[in-house]
């Protein structure tokens, strides 16, 4: 049985840098450290966090210690103001290309656009770049969010980072038929669409497809669809624990992919629990 493994599996720019901040924060720090939410979609991740004093809060009021660390998605302005007003310390992890994406935001907003983002409502990335808009942006999910805009004399449009380039595109065309002058930040970090595409490519030769992620990741599931959709038997796992040895007992090749927030040492003990069923490489 050989063994494949995806060159862009694991972690990616931004959640490397958030979670070394942790560990370096969590080592120059003597009380407890807290990250607004968990710091990524990894129970694995976290629970170590935790062992290193680093723990998930939900609001500022559940700080025990007197340092914040803000997760790579970001967070509304207010947000830090609101830490900074309390006299803690914060340290923002907020991946750069996020950043950007607030920046173009609040840029536009500033030059009177109808400032357009293109991502999920829900996601946190996306709340927090709507807050750097002040109040005047619309998020579409789709083309047909735009509805409610009617004609507007100018839209300004930016990206959820992990939005994809299709989407992206459709909600620009319907910005052109609604407005007279369409200005457009492409935010879109091609991390995530460089990944699933090299997924898909090894989902393809293989005969079954391991893909590794906190069942909490959408950025996972959504590349363990993307394995599926090829036609080849894939299991999205957080552990190697889960593997049934049966999966893999009549494959010539198995091929492992893994989020964005998932450790290399998950993915070695994969490959390791393979080496021990008979498998060969990488
Ligand atoms: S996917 Fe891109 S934008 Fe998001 S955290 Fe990773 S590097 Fe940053």
């Amino acid at each position: 049985m050989e063994i494949i493994v995806a060159e862009k599996a694991g972690f990616c720019f931004g959640v490397k840098r958030a979670i070394q901040t942790a560990y370096d924060t969590a080592h120059e720090t003597e009380g407890e450290v807290a990250t607004l939410g968990p710091l990524i979609h990894n129970p694995q991740v976290v629970s170590r966090l935790k062992e290193m004093k680093v723990r998930p809060v939900e609001g500022l009021d559940e700080l025990r210690g007197d340092t914040l660390i803000i997760r790579s998605h970001g967070v509304p302005k207010e947000v830090i103001d609101d830490a900074e007003g309390r006299g803690l310390r914060v340290i923002n992890a907020t991946c750069p290309f996020v950043k950007k994406a607030q920046n173009y935001a609040s840029l536009l907003q500033e030059e009177g656009y109808r400032v357009v983002i293109v991502g999920d409502k829900r996601h946190p990335e996306v709340r927090g770049i709507l807050a750097y808009a002040v109040g005047s942006a619309l998020v579409a999910e789709d083309a047909k969010d735009l509805d409610v805009l009617g004609k507007v004399a100018r839209i300004g449009v930016v990206a959820q980072t992990t939005t994809t380039l299709e989407r992206f595109q459709r909600v620009v065309g319907r910005c052109l038929e609604l407005a007279g002058e369409v200005k457009v930040f492409n935010t879109i970090c091609d991390a995530t669409s460089i990944r699933q595409q090299e997924a898909q490519e090894i989902a393809r030769k293989v005969d079954v497809m391991l893909v590794l992620g906190g069942k909490n990741s959408g950025n996972t599931t959504r590349l363990s669809e993307l394995c599926r959709e090829t036609g080849t038997p894939t299991h999205h796992i957080e552990t190697a624990a889960e593997i049934d040895p049966i999966w893999v007992s009549a494959a010539g090749k198995v091929g492992i992919t893994a989020g964005a927030s998932t450790p290399q040492w998950i993915i070695a003990d994969v490959v390791t629990f393979l080496r021990r069923l008979g498998g060969e490489g990488p």
